[in-house]
């Protein structure tokens, strides 16, 4: 148990795989404090009818990104951590070796989709392949505009597939995918999961997805290359030892689909860039001098 504290006071609850949780029920309180969308995983029972619990963080003022240190004794990374997510990347930021990759969602049924408030997300079963380890993934979700930026610029989303680590260890890694919007292309899984955007339009509200298949997705995903580093969740509370692989080709979306992704979201949901990895977190280099 005590390696279980340990792991819980690194990682929010809803990373854990399952049976680690059931074994945490009895001994903690705060279960069901909600921890939305990059830190926010496995829900533990999914009830068709039951509603998520919104997020207790947000994308405004006081309780925005800029104060999240301040939210919870838990959340200190966000306001000095020196590895912290999102990040800059270029054309020499560094490479995941090619193929050193491999993800796999199989087709499912009843599909979890939930509004967090926060965010949109969507849990499914699937494995990753990354790093010589093996990873189960726990939820997929959507910030706009995205976290990263490629030569400064935002691209109009980014989804994260969250994995946790298949040898039960507390590791986390994100597979990222910068999207744009466009009128010709759309892959058809984000179409299908989307379309039941109505059905949640307010935080805390959940559905199902009657089919979700991503096979070519998943299979475009496989071919892709990757820009890969270690860095933090992008959420409280901002957890580090995260790895990242972050597609450099983006994915297009319906420009209609990502106006409805919006407006179910109704707020910005994106961190503001975090200085060069290693560095002073940047809310300490900006507080200088105040
Ligand atoms: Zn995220």
């Amino acid at each position: 148990m005590s390696q279980l504290i340990t792991t819980l006071a690194q990682f929010p609850l809803h990373y854990l795989p399952l049976t680690m949780f059931f074994s945490a029920i009895s001994a903690l309180s705060f279960i069901h404090i909600a921890i939305a969308s990059c830190a926010h995983g496995v829900e533990w029972v999914h009830p068709f009818s039951a509603n998520v619990v919104p997020s207790t963080f947000s994308y405004g003022t006081t309780t925005g990104p800029l104060n999240w240190h301040n939210l919870n004794a838990n959340n200190s990374l966000c306001g000095n951590g020196t590895n912290q997510s999102p990040i800059l990347l270029n054309t020499t930021s560094s490479l995941a070796p090619s193929g050193s990759i491999t993800l796999a969602v199989p087709p499912a049924k009843n599909v979890v989709f939930e509004n967090l408030g926060t965010n949109v997300e969507v849990i499914m079963n699937g494995t990753l392949q990354a790093g010589n380890a093996a990873w189960n993934l726990a939820q997929f979700h959507f910030h706009t505009p995205s976290e990263h930026r490629v030569n400064f610029v935002h691209y109009e989303s980014e989804m994260h597939f969250v994995f946790t680590a298949a040898d039960g260890s507390a590791k986390i890694t994100v597979l990222a995918f910068l999207i744009q919007i466009g009128p010709n292309t759309s892959y058809p899984f984000l179409e299908d999961i989307f379309s039941y955007l109505p059905s949640i339009p307010n935080a805390g509200q959940t559905t199902q997805v009657p089919t979700v298949d991503m096979g070519g997705f998943v299979s475009d995903a496989n071919k892709m290359s990757y820009y890969q580093y270690t860095g933090s969740l992008t959420t409280p509370p901002c957890s580090e030892g995260v790895s990242w692989y972050v597609a450099t080709t983006p994915i297009q979306l319906y420009v209609n689909t990502y106006r409805n992704v919006k407006n179910t979201i109704g707020t910005s949901n994106s961190r503001y860039t975090q200085n060069t990895l290693g560095q002073m977190n940047i809310l300490q280099v900006a507080a200088k001098n105040l």
